[in-house]
């Protein structure tokens, strides 16, 4: 049997978690084994119920806990644990989510397991091949799991949710997971919306980057007015988030927001591989760099050879005109 832990929000069942179904009920009927999801902590699993059962889920497993209302690194894991021993899963999966990663690598430390992150593929024979995606997917890994019960989450976007041809009732157990209050240590206590409005990173036309070679938080007021200009928004490289000089909610790449907007601007940023992950998407790429060997000009579509304080500026004067 596969066992599949649910992320949701509001009562719902995450895009990636419905694609973690998706894959795991594909696993599931190939190699003939049952697929059993398991929600930990929801208080009202109703409406996970229906969209549950729309994609082939038959049995499910609520785990409740008054002291679990929501997500608990520890906890999730130690209730992932307990089930597997109840109900000895040939499979655990989870999202390839940053919650799905870190709830399962504490199972596995728990449980004194392998795990696989990010898997595109699974083979579970003997020996039991996956494939995962590494380095902000630009690699492919082959690799074989061992373990009792094999331990993995599924990369985001290698398949798509979909609805099964088959829909029936939902088996609904519930059980009460033994919790400590050390377990709960770790937990998530308020949520609070984003309150950005108009345009964002994610949803920009043109976005702005700026790295190492703007120099200081001052100097990103050039970039924003030129942003403006042109009804975009700013964004950044890790270096400029890491030396504060911006919030981390602007930084693209592989550990900040993958952004794909028409025109990706990018000024003093040399190319890492890391950043380059992050605007991949993008439709056509900008380079200004003062220095001809920097790497992302190899990635540009434009190229402007030069001191970024000068070229925005002059850049600025002829939309100007
Ligand atoms: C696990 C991991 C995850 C990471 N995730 C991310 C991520 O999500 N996003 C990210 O960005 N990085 C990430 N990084 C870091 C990444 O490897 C690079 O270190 C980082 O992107 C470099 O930032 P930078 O290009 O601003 O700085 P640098 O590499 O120092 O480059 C600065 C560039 O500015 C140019 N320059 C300097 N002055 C000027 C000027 N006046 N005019 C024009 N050009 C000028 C220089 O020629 C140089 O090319 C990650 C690294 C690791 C290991």
């Amino acid at each position: 049997m596969i066992l599949g832990v649910i992320e949701y929000e509001d009562n719902m069942v995450t895009e990636a978690s419905l694609q973690m179904v998706t894959f795991a009920r594909k696993v599931a009927e190939g190699n003939g084994v049952g697929f059993v999801a398991l929600v930990i902590g929801c208080k009202d699993c109703a409406p996970l119920t229906g969209q549950l059962g729309n994609y082939g889920v038959a049995k499910f497993i609520q785990a409740g806990h008054d002291q679990l209302t929501d997500y608990a690194p520890v906890a999730w894991a130690k209730v992932v644990s307990q089930v597997i021993t109840d109900t000895s899963p040939a499979i655990v999966m989870a999202a390839g989510t940053d919650k799905g990663n870190e709830f399962m690598a504490h199972l596995a430390a728990m449980s004194d397991q392998p795990m696989a992150a990010n898997c595109s593929a699974v083979n579970p024979g003997d020996p039991f091949q996956i494939t995962r995606l590494r380095w902000g997917s630009s690699l492919l890994e082959e690799a074989i799991l061992t373990g009792d019960c094999k331990l993995l989450t599924v990369a985001m976007d290698v398949v798509e949710a979909e609805e099964a041809p088959v829909q029936g009732e939902v088996d609904v157990q519930t059980i009460e997971p033994n919790l400590t209050e050390s377990d709960l240590r770790v937990r998530l206590v308020r949520r609070e919306a984003d309150v950005t409005e108009g345009v964002t990173l994610k949803n920009a036309n043109v976005v702005v980057g700026g790295g190492r070679g703007v120099g200081s938080p001052e100097a990103y007021s050039l970039l924003e007015e030129l942003a403006g200009k042109l009804n975009g928004a700013v964004g950044c490289s890790s270096v400029a988030t890491n030396n504060g000089w911006r919030p981390h909610s602007d930084q693209v790449g592989l550990t900040g927001t993958r952004i794909s907007p028409a025109l990706y601007i990018a000024c003093g940023i040399s190319g890492a591989i890391q950043h380059l992950v992050g605007c991949k998407g993008a439709g056509k790429v900008m380079v200004i760099n003062k220095d001809p060997e920097a790497a992302f000009f190899g990635k540009a579509d434009y190229g402007v050879l030069g001191d970024l304080h000068e070229i925005i500026p002059a850049v600025m004067e002829e939309l100007g005109k």
